[in-house]
Order: C-alpha cells, then structure tokens, then sequence
C-alpha cells in the first residue's frame, strides 16, 4: 500500500441485530480472505483498503484503522475519521460515543480507544524526553464537539439553540480552518476527555429532542486540539520554543439513507437535502483527493460547512480514514449497495 494516500477506506459489515434474526433476514454479504473485498449478494464485488467482517472486534479495527493516526496527530500531522452508513449500520457503536451502560472493555470504540492512546503517548514523550535529560514539551490538549445539522452548526457544549446566531467558519493565514464563538474545553486526562464527550453526547440527544430533530439526521464532529511547546536549543545554544499543532476530528455521520420519495416535504424535505448536501460534498472532495490528475485542480471543499469544517483536516499532510458501515442483512440489500458505492467512489 502506498505510503503517500492521504485517504483510507474501510468497510466494517456489523453482525445481525436480534430483530433481523427473529425476523429471519438472510446474510448477504461476505468476506474474501486476504483479499479486503467484500461480495454484495452473488455477483457485486467491492475492494477496499480494509475489510472487516461481522464480528471483527473494535480493537482490530481500531489498531488496522486509527492507532498510526494518534501517532501522526503527536508528531503535527491533522487527521480524520469518518464513519458512514445508513441508520442502523454501526456508525455509533465503532466510533464508540454512544455510551450504553452495560458496555464491556472489547466493546469500546474509536474515541475512546483514541484517547487512551494519545494520553499514553503523551506520558511516553515526556518520559523518554526526561530520560534523555532534555526539557519536557509542554501539551495542551483541548476539545470541541459540534453538530451539524441542516447546514447550522450546533456546540454541542452549549447547546442553546438561537435561529439568529449561526457560527462563522474561517480560515486564517495559514489555512487552518476555526469555528468563532464555539466552546473549547481544555482537558488533562482520559476520563477527563471522556467526561466531555458524554457531555456532548447526551446534549445531542437533548437538543435533538427540543429541536424536534432526529440525531440521525445530523453530522456529529468532536475534534482534539493538540498542542505541544518544545524547547530547542540550537548549537550556539540560543533556543527558543518550537509549537506543534494538530487537530483529530471524529466524525459519525448523518445516516446516508435516501430520502423516501413519498411523505418528503416541507422541513423534512429541507432536511434531506441539506444532509446530502454535507455527505455529497464529502463524496466528492473525498473522490478529487484520491484522483491523482485532479489533485492540483480544484477540490470542493467549499460545498458544503462539512468539508468546509474539515478543510484543513482532508487531503495535504493529513491523514482521513472513511470507515463505511454496512448491515449483512438481505432487507438492506439496496442502502448497503449504495454505500458500498459510495466508498468506492471516495477510494
Ligand atoms: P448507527 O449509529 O449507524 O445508527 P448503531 O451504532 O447505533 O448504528 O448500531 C445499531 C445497532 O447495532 C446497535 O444496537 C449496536 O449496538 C449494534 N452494532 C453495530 N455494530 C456492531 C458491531 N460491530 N458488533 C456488535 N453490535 C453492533
Ligand atoms: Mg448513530
């Protein structure tokens, strides 16, 4: 595989829910061995950069998919994650925010994982950089979590819906991309950072509920902002500080389902719309990426304040893995085919 693709598409088949199984769905998909291709039905096949089975564990997918980006985010470099797929897919469950209570440690999903990870290998940088009897960086990590739903961007720390405010992204000089006016939250700790997240992630579903909207109509994003100071000292020995930062964004998607043809009008009309206007930007800017004769030209970050937001975190130095998520199951046959689809597009 080469070392210089910037975007990794994954495709995770989640196992049958007991509703399937009671109502006796068939499995029609699976898996060629060593091959990372999936067969939809008898004669659809896909490639991908990854394939995981049903019943793949969460730590597969976390070290195959996201481990070597915490370590490129500690060395300066923006990543991405994404996770798509229809309603019911597993977008939720692999990114691991979705908290259920009974959840037991080979459960646990990507953020999480993600932040243990990085809390350890920040302990480890400034273990080996005093071992060495050189100055410690100094971190700061913080965190944001936003929604993003019919185009409004929505803190997901302050959750207080007001039609006449909206945030404004910008990009500065550098061309890193900010949300003005969203809440930071400065974090020191693993549980300290997965208290913000069950924060956000049970505003979501209050908001949702005040909103009247259905959370899997909307795109989740919680981003961590890592910041190291080092002190270097030159060979004349002047020194002076050296600042690395980068930006991990998480991603759970709006569920990428067509909108029904009939019943669609008025807001939810509206709505699914809007939500294809964020997963159809994403598709294509995804796609212009991976076009090697299109990279120079225009990429279409612009479409939509999904790819807008995550401008500086897609395609250039950083890394974005896709992880689609699709059913087994005969019922979802059509939405897994147009997933599967749509991650080829994007690879
Ligand atoms: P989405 O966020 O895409 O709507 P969820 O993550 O909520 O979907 O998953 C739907 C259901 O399937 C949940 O009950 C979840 O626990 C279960 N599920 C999803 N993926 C897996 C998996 N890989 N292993 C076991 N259960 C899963
Ligand atoms: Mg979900």
């Amino acid at each position: 595989m080469e070392d210089d693709v910037s975007v990794r598409v994954a495709v995770r088949i989640r196992p049958q829910i007991p509703r399937e199984i009671i109502d006796m769905c068939q499995i029609c998909t699976s898996v060629t061995p060593d091959e990372q291709q999936v067969r939809l039905g008898s004669d659809k096949y896909f490639t991908y950069d990854y394939v995981f089975d049903i019943g793949e564990p969460q730590e597969i997918v976390y070290n195959t998919c996201v481990e070597s980006l915490i370590n490129s985010a500690l060395e300066g470099y923006n990543a991405t994650v994404l996770a798509y797929g229809q309603t019911g897919s597993g977008k939720t469950y692999t990114m691991g925010s979705g908290f259920d209570v009974d959840i037991t440690p080979e459960q646990v999903g990507i953020i999480p994982r993600a932040i243990e990870h990085l809390f350890n290998g920040i302990h480890e940088i400034i273990n080996n950089a005093q071992m060495n009897g050189v100055p410690p960086p100094e971190f700061k990590i913080s965190t944001q979590f936003m929604e993003l739903y019919n185009e409004e961007l929505i803190d997901l720390y302050n959750p207080i819906y007001n039609k006449n405010y909206s945030y404004k992204i910008q990009e500065d000089q550098y061309g890193s991309i900010q949300v003005k006016g969203v809440t930071t939250r400065t974090v020191v700790s693993v549980e300290d950072t997965l208290q913000c997240l069950r924060l956000g992630a049970l505003s979501r579903t209050t908001a949702s509920t005040q909103m009247n909207t259905q959370s899997s109509r909307s795109h989740a994003i919680f981003t961590i902002h890592i910041k190291q100071q080092k002190l270097i000292t030159d060979q004349d020995d002047s020194s002076g500080f050296e600042t690395l930062t980068a930006k991990f964004h998480f991603v759970d998607l709006a569920g990428s389902e067509r909108l029904k043809r009939t019943g669609a009008t008025g807001d939810r009309a509206k709505e699914g719309i809007s939500i294809n206007c964020g997963l159809l930007a994403l598709g294509n800017v995804i796609s212009a990426l991976g076009d090697k004769s299109k990279k120079a030209s225009h990429v279409p970050y612009r479409d939509s304040k999904l790819t807008r937001l995550l401008q500086d975190s897609l395609g250039g130095n950083s890394k974005t893995v896709m992880i689609a998520c699709v059913s087994p199951s005969d019922r979802d046959f059509m939405e897994t085919l147009n997933t599967l689809k749509y991650a080829n597009r994007a690879r």
